[in-house]
């Protein structure tokens, strides 16, 4: 095995060695790293975790990059099949064919297209489809459901090979994705070399502006190595001598960009959404450092408010546990230092994390039914994105007098009484 973790020196978009210091978390668990309950959790292995913005670009990164060796030996990535999240697939899709006039029968890659359910969509629309997906197991189980799925990691070496065997994609997509990878060239060059001239590439990654804006340090963990804005990604797409033709901005986990990028000499005209996003992006500051050192004192202060109420509530003998064990819970737990000493649990629907227990705060994690049965005083909700549904979902819960915490952007406190207050805070968090 190579070296568990390197920090990063030159900027893998700009190739510069110009870094603010942002944010230091100290040494962090892995955020997806759910441990079998155990005597001792001594053996757990911990990264520093440093967050860091580049002078020159603007690329928000974590400088510890942790080898994939490490990051994904345990990973068990379940694509959701949510309802909000099958819109956004088909939102997404709706907009790449008819954006780039798509014909019936072209050729769409995706690539980490997991259990194939996004090509799913597109295969209803009139599309051949392939998918690429390093993880063996959900290959299978696409193939399985007749989505072809080459088991593979996405790069040169593959794309001389789909050439061969499928010919020009007219679109290779790729959803959250580029975050993870480290040596965002190979899969640059590969993406180039399969585009015809009017084929488009369409990258869907977090959006940093939602991130600065929404105070989401949460979504930060070692598995996102890059935090990208709008200029960012135009730059790093013209360096490779291609070119971001249009974005479009979603609502989903928080707030996505899909930037759309075709050959340089492309026939598709730049769409003024890449210029609109740009300048909101510079009128927001995200080219200048006082930005994210605003960000940082910010989650510094949520991380201690939160830490404190909780603390408090249980100081007074309330009772709290976690409302979901998603992967940003952990770095939000971590980050307060809220622990087991004072969460009871952690509820989710996720089978193969119930009778686990969450990476560095050992948070028991247990099914909804033995939640129903043992609720808390107060749940806190870890994912927060989803606070509107959920509590709608939960008004039951909250008549009962339950209260919830949510943390994001900053804590808020929601009760049956305070609700319609809420209400407001919740739409526009
Ligand atoms: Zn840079």
């Amino acid at each position: 095995m190579s070296d568990p973790v390197r920090c990063m020196t030159v900027c893998r978009v700009c190739g510069k060695e110009d870094w603010l210091d942002v944010l230091s978390f100290g040494p962090m668990p892995l955020a997806n790293n759910y441990l079998a309950p155990a005597p001792s959790y001594d053996d757990e292995p911990r990264f520093p975790m440093d967050v860091i913005v580049c002078r020159s670009c603007w690329l928000m990164a974590i400088r510890q990059v942790v080898s994939p060796d490490v990051l994904y030996r345990h990973y068990v990535y379940i694509s959701s099949d949510s309802r909000q999240i099958l819109n956004h697939m088909r939102d997404v899709a709706n907009l790449a064919v008819t954006r780039f006039h798509l014909p019936a029968g072209s050729l769409v890659i995706e690539v980490g297209s997991n259990i194939g359910t996004q090509l799913e969509v597109f295969r209803s629309m009139g599309m051949r489809t392939l998918g690429v997906d390093p993880a063996r197991n959900l290959a299978d189980l696409a193939n399985a459901r007749g989505v072809e799925t080459l088991a593979e990691y996405f790069g040169e070496g593959l794309a001389g090979t789909i050439l061969e065997q499928y010919g020009h994609p007219r679109l290779i997509l790729g959803r959250h994705v580029f975050a993870h990878i480290d040596d965002l060239t190979d899969v640059i060059n590969a993406a180039t070399r399969l585009l015809d001239p009017a084929g488009i590439f369409a990258v869907e990654v977090p959006y940093l502006l939602n991130l600065i804006e929404g105070n989401q340090f949460d979504t930060i963990y070692h598995e996102h190595l890059s935090y990208f804005s709008v200029g960012t990604l135009r730059r790093l797409f013209e360096r490779h001598g291609l070119r971001v033709v249009d974005v479009a901005r979603f609502a989903v986990h928080g707030g996505s960009i899909v930037v759309f990028v075709g050959q340089a000499e492309s026939q598709w005209p730049t769409g003024k959404a890449v210029f609109e996003l740009e300048e909101l992006e510079v009128r927001s500051g995200l080219t200048n450092e006082v930005a994210y050192q605003r960000f940082a004192e910010r989650s510094g202060r949520t991380m201690r408010e939160l830490g404190a109420l909780v603390r408090g509530l249980v100081s007074q003998g309330k009772r709290v546990a976690g409302y979901g064990a998603p992967a940003k819970g952990n770095t939000l737990l971590n980050a307060c230092g809220i622990t087991a000493r004072e969460l009871q649990y952690a509820s989710d629907t996720t089978e193969f994390k119930q009778g686990k227990v969450l990476p560095g705060t050992h948070v028991p994690v247990v099914s909804p039914a033995y939640a129903h049965d043992h609720p808390p005083d107060y749940f806190l909700l870890l994912p927060w994105n989803y606070a509107k549904e959920i509590i709608g979902r939960e008004k039951s819960l909250l008549e009962q007098g339950i209260r919830f915490i949510v943390p994001i952007p900053e804590p808020l406190v929601v009760s049956n009484e305070s609700l319609k207050d809420a209400a407001f805070s919740l739409s526009h968090g």
